[in-house]
């Protein structure tokens, strides 16, 4: 358990440094520039150092930390407060529906914002601790856990139910229902929601819409079967790599763990970031239901 906890963390930092490389490059822009894109090298728009990753990592940190400081499962106020500490602290790079829920919060001290029509993927990019932290929990509980980190910033039918189905899909990783039970929420998702249907077509150029970003990390896992290939295939169509990277990068961590992760990333990833990981990581899984009734 532990294992796979700490690859859905790795995971996550992976795919976001790994993506943040050619974040709003076209495929086109990045056969040209690299052929095919697979290295953790830095650059990118942010000219991050190699090993760095962005605000999909921080994010998840600081969620991560609210869950540290709280002794039940943080409300949102808690993951408002950690969020704004987070953006006070300068993250290199934010996305405009996050900094304005920060910032409403910042304004009017309600943690939660209003139904909105804007299905950003921020709120599913960072969701990777509640999916360690509620591993064994009740099904609505952990709902629960998801949607009040999620709508600090984001409220939206489209985001809840995807950043739902990732949180469980994490799981479905770690708790060994593997590969057949993550599609299976997959069919899930567009169940729901048909717009999420993401079979046959390859899709590129992903924006930071969840449907968009979606339909990319799920055919990639439907089509590859290694975190590398997933990884490879996901980052090379290229529009908001860093974030289905890390989305894709968190879901495939959790399913092969960390001793399955590439060694070459792993060298490659800020040692610093990597710590972090997996201390979160080890945190949070003991915190489990699941890890407590062991
Ligand atoms: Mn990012
Ligand atoms: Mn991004």
């Amino acid at each position: 358990m532990r294992s796979h906890a700490r690859g859905a963390m790795l995971g996550l930092a992976l795919g976001d440094a790994f993506g943040a490389t050619v974040e709003f490059m076209t495929p086109r822009e990045i056969r040209a520039q690299f052929g095919c894109h697979r290295m953790i090298r830095g650059g990118g728009w942010l000219r991050l150092p190699p090993g760095q990753v962005t605000d999909d990592t921080t994010m998840a940190f600081s969620l991560a930390d609210a869950w540290l400081e709280s002794t039940a499962s943080p409300g949102a106020e808690d993951c408002a407060r950690a969020f704004d500490a987070w953006m006070r602290a300068k993250p290199i790079d934010i996305g405009h529906t996050v900094r304005r829920g920060i910032a409403r919060f910042r304004r009017t001290g309600e943690a939660l914002i209003p139904p909105s029509e804007d299905a950003g993927n921020g709120a599913t990019m960072r969701c990777t601790p509640v999916a360690l932290a509620t591993l064994g929990a009740p099904l609505a509980d952990i709902e629960a856990a998801t949607l009040t980190q999620a709508r600090v910033t984001h409220n939206n039918p489209l985001t809840d139910s995807a950043t739902c189905a990732v949180v469980r899909m994490i799981q479905a990783g770690l708790d060994g229902t593997g590969i057949r039970g993550i599609m299976a929420l997959a069919h899930e998702l567009s169940h729901i929601h048909p717009i999420f249907h993401f079979r046959k077509r390859h899709e590129e150029n992903p924006s930071g819409y969840i449907v968009d970003t979606m339909h990319v990390v799920l055919q990639g896992i439907d089509v590859n079967d290694s975190f590398e290939g997933v990884l490879l295939d996901v980052v090379n169509r290229g529009g908001d790599a860093d974030t289905t990277g890390a989305i894709a990068g968190t879901v495939m961590g959790a399913l092969v763990g960390e001793t399955a992760l590439p060694s070459l990333w792993l060298k490659a990833l800020n040692p610093v970031v990597a710590k972090r990981c997996v201390d979160y990581a080890d945190f949070l899984i003991q915190r489990s239901p699941a890890w407590q009734a062991n």
